[in-house]
């Protein structure tokens, strides 16, 4: 048994060896392809459900490995953010999509009015960085960006982690017109408090909710309980993920003002995004 238990930890000690030293060169790799300029951007439109036009983009990031295929962010954020890695990503991801914007708006003025707005996420990492406004704001002139265009996306851990700071940077934000988006809504503290005494302006509720909510009562009863609170505090709402015709109708039914989900569109490369934009407004 002594043996056996000797070979078990023999192997699992190279497994251990094999899944560290993969994380470390994708760490590695990760940072050659923000040196490199190898990730990319995708843009979701987000819709007003009752017009059914097109009302801002949401700007999510891709990496296209070499070799490995497209790396979903969701596998490689999460790194990015423990490495620190995360904050020349999230620079470039602001600089790149605030100058992709003013491009489309010099060249398409007529389909990139006043009232496209351009989400971009952020991270906890970025959010806990004392100069981050002040760095939003110079991307923003450079680019000739006006502030009342840009829409921050966090989630609700990031703003509990930061709960302190969080007040203090919101208004900063506020102050120079950008509007504030809870991201994921539902899945973390639900603390409702805070909502209320935050400058916010936005709830995305996250898709698991708009996936279930027609096999589950429990789910449909939180969109609807979503949409109320959010009318009451003067809220948008943005529900993500909406895949069917049914989710759709349902969630008009309920007063939902805006969506996104691949019923309207997947997320575009930015060539596509005058075309599509051109289509829907
Ligand atoms: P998220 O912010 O909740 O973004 C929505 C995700 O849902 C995106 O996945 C989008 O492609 C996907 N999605 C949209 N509509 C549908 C639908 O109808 N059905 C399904 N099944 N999925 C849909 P994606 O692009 O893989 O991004 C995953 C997450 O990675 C994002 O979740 C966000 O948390 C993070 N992320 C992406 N880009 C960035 C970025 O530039 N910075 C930061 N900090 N995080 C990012
Ligand atoms: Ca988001
Ligand atoms: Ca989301
Ligand atoms: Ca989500």
């Amino acid at each position: 048994a002594k043996g056996l238990g000797k070979n078990r930890y023999e192997v699992f000690n190279s497994q251990l060896y094999l899944q560290v030293s993969q994380r470390l060169n994708l760490e590695l790799e990760m940072w050659q392809a923000v040196e490199r300029g190898e990730f990319t951007l995708v843009y979701q439109p987000i819709f007003n459900l009752s017009t059914q036009k097109l009302v801002g983009l949401e700007t999510l990031v891709r990496w296209p490995h070499p070799t490995k295929g497209m790396i979903s962010p969701a596998d490689f954020i999460p790194i990015a953010e423990e490495t620190g890695l995360i904050i020349p990503l999230g620079t470039w991801v602001l600089q790149t999509a605030c100058q992709q914007f003013h491009l489309w708006r010099q060249s398409y003025p007529y389909e990139f009015t006043e009232d496209i707005g351009l989400s971009i996420n952020l991270s906890s990492k970025q959010f806990s960085q004392a100069a981050l406004v002040e760095q939003i704001s110079n991307i923003l002139k450079a680019n000739k960006v006006p502030g009342s265009c840009l829409k921050v996306e966090i989630t609700e851990s990031i703003l509990m982690e930061h709960l302190q700071s969080a007040r203090q940077m919101l208004h900063e934000l506020k102050a120079l017109g950008i509007q504030t988006v809870i991201d994921d809504f539902g899945t973390g503290y639900s603390s409702l408090s805070y909502l209320s005494h935050l400058p916010l302006d936005s709830i995305k509720i996250d898709r698991s909710f708009i996936t279930c909510m027609e096999q589950t009562p429990e789910n449909l009863e939180v969109v609807h309980a979503v949409i109320s609170l959010a009318q009451i505090l003067k809220l948008d709402v943005v529900a993500e993920g909406i895949e069917t015709d049914s989710q759709l109708a349902t969630l008009k039914t309920l007063g939902c003002p805006h969506g996104q989900g691949y019923w309207y569109s997947r997320p575009l490369p930015p060539e596509l995004v005058p075309a599509f934009l051109r289509e829907h407004s």
